[in-house]
């Protein structure tokens, strides 16, 4: 994959080439810069730590086969043991479920939810060719609503309507009971954010997840947040069961760091990626390319 090559990276391949096997020596140097470039890349130091371990581990004795030079080689594990810890495959949405299925979106203020949630109901219906009703349990924003009112819209799906005024266990239930009355295949709760990790809302989306049993709970996370993104993956691992992972505004400048880090760290798939701030900026999460983006 000589296109997923640093400057660095090239520069190991050629003092390494004519030697026949990956010895201990150019490991250690080879994982130096694949330090390097995975922290430029703002994945989380123990993350990298981690992954450094791993790919040693794979290099270590093995033989070069054939033609293959042993800096070649060393890019090649790196490469595949990258795209390994990212994905396993292509990840959609599971909807294995008693209609509706409830698919629960947590994450930070500002990480995309809202915008994403729309975005996965325009997916679902065109291309799983679902009915679909969104709901935003955001009491404490009734712009947040309103928001979710317009991009529903947009998706072509229905909005069930919620205030201020409620408690979001209420509006849960009761666009649950509208959505199995009016034979809906799926129900998209959007939820409240914070600007930071808040032990009320935890409590509040704990609940949630109890009274509606969704089969999957979507992390969505900022892959701008860079270092950041651990942290708050941490805090939504231990409250609740996660079943995915969407990364927002891939779009945006970030080496992508975040992706290795949060993947590592909640142990669930990254089933999508934003890619735009329009309805239709939603793709599969393609974990070779975005190997090639980290080191890149
Ligand atoms: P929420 O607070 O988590 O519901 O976040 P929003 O859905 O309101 O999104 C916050 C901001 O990020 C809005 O301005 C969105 O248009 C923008 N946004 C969301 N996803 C993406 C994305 O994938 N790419 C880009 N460029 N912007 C995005």
């Amino acid at each position: 994959m000589a296109t997923a090559l640093t400057d660095k990276f090239s520069r190991i391949v050629k003092t390494m080439s004519g030697q026949a096997r990956i010895t201990d020596a150019n490991v250690q140097d080879m994982m130096r810069e694949v330090r390097m470039a995975l922290l430029e890349a703002d994945v989380a130091l123990p993350v990298v730590r981690d992954f450094v371990n791993r790919v040693k581990d794979k290099a270590m004795g093995e033989e070069v086969l054939g033609s293959l030079k042993p800096g070649q080689a060393l890019v090649g594990i790196v490469n595949r043991e990258l795209a390994a810890t990212m994905g396993e495959g292509v990840a959609d949405i599971n909807l294995a479920a008693q209609p509706p299925a409830v698919i629960l979106m947590a994450g930070l203020q500002g990480a995309g939810k809202t915008t994403t949630t729309a975005k996965l109901a325009k997916h679902l219906i065109e291309k799983r060719k679902k009915k679909v009703l969104t709901v935003s349990g955001d009491v404490y924003r009734p712009a947040a609503i309103e928001q979710l009112k317009t991009v529903t819209k947009q998706a072509g799906a229905e909005w069930f309507p919620s205030t201020p005024d409620q408690k979001p266990l209420d509006i849960a239930a009761a666009a649950l009971d509208y959505a199995k009355k009016h034979h809906f295949d799926v129900l998209l709760v959007d939820t409240a954010g914070r600007l930071a990790i808040d032990e009320l809302l935890m409590n509040e989306i704990k609940g949630l997840h109890a009274a509606l049993k969704p089969v999957e709970t979507l992390f969505v996370v900022d892959a701008m947040q860079g270092q950041d993104a651990v942290n708050t993956a941490k805090a939504f691992r231990e409250a609740l069961p996660l079943t995915g992972i969407v990364l927002t505004k891939m779009d945006g400048d970030s080496r992508g760091g975040a992706a290795l880090s949060v993947r590592q760290i909640t142990g669930v798939p990254i089933k999508f990626a934003g890619v735009s701030e329009k309805i239709d900026g939603l793709e599969r999460f393609d974990a070779e390319r975005h190997a090639g983006r980290i080191l890149g």
